[in-house]
């Protein structure tokens, strides 16, 4: 029976922590988030972040925006956040209306400013393998795994999808760690194949019952990033069949409960970090 990986426990442990290491700074870090339209979901993930920089200690600002703001409008509330030194990180929430482009929006934040770690520049220094700051789903991944001592060198690490704001950078994270890093997609002819030779198994394609006991190793470590909402109950699952997976897995994310959390916790770190490089204080990202 698998260790099962407490994402909540640990998100909370941090941020206790990150609140503590706050109360020493000369000025309190701060983050602006722009929320564009009104998505109930996205709602929600910018009340989740308010609440979580109150409990840290943050300031945060809210800039609520209409679905029908112009790009240069949002840029120009961009430039502003981009110029405020009370301001250390701007986070635009996503998805943005079809009408903006998300890229020159993303491009539009300062890249010292850029607390999601998508900016270009950030990306490179990622694919360069600087430290820094790393997105915050991956970032959370990598705590996880230290919390719970669970090695990545030498390791065969499978990543099933290949976005840009999980499954890219969480391969980079693991290969930067010394795994051997095979990325999965909906093209990968035999996933099975590929999943059964992993150590550590990460799963973020948003397909619910894709993986099941048969395709998963003896003794891996399996992390469920997937939040997939149940048409009928309206609850999360994941994508890997947690009830059987957990049978002869070495390690296991619940979901709800295992990455989410740790993805609201590493925003709050990032912020952190990135208002220390602002007051002078240095940087120790991943
Ligand atoms: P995405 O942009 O839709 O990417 C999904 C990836 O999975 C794509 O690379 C896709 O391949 C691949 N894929 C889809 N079906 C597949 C299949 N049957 N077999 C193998 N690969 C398959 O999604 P995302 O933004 O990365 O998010 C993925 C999941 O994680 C979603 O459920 C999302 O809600 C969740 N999520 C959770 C957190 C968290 O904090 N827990 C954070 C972010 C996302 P192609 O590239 O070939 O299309």
């Amino acid at each position: 029976m698998a260790i099962i990986l407490d994402g909540k426990a640990l998100a909370a442990s941090l941020r206790r922590k990150y609140r503590e290491e706050a109360a020493h700074l000369p000025r309190r870090p701060g983050i602006a988030v722009i929320l564009v339209g009104d998505d109930p979901a996205s709602q929600l993930y910018v009340k989740n972040k308010a609440k979580d920089c109150e409990e840290c200690g943050f300031f945060s600002r809210r800039f609520d925006l209409p679905a029908d703001v112009s790009e240069e409008a949002l840029i120009g509330t961009i430039n502003k956040l981009n110029a405020m030194p009370a301001i250390d990180g701007v986070l635009v929430q996503l998805p943005l209306p079809a009408s903006i482009n998300e890229r020159r929006i993303i491009e539009a934040i300062a890249p010292e400013k850029d607390v999601d770690a998508f900016h270009p520049l950030n990306v490179g220094r990622m694919v360069r393998g600087d430290s820094g700051i790393w997105p915050c789903t991956p970032a959370g991944i990598g705590e996880l795994l230290d919390a719970y001592q669970i090695p990545v060198e030498g390791k065969i690490c499978v990543m099933v999808g290949r976005s840009d704001i999980v499954g890219k950078p969480m391969g980079l994270l693991l290969l930067r760690r010394n795994g051997t890093v095979i990325y999965c997609h909906s093209r990968t002819p035999d996933l099975a194949a590929l999943t059964c030779q992993a150590d550590i198994l990460i799963v973020a394609a948003g397909c619910p019952g894709l993986i099941r006991a048969d395709m998963v190793k003896p003794g891996a470590a399996v992390i469920d990033v997937a939040m997939n909402r149940d048409p009928v109950t309206g609850k999360f699952t994941g994508d890997v069949c947690f009830d059987e997976v957990k049978e002869l897995a070495s390690h296991i994310t619940p979901v709800p409960g295992g990455v989410g959390p740790m993805t609201r916790a590493m925003l709050m770190r990032n912020v952190l970090l990135l208002a220390r490089e602002h007051m002078g204080l240095g940087q120790s990202g991943e």
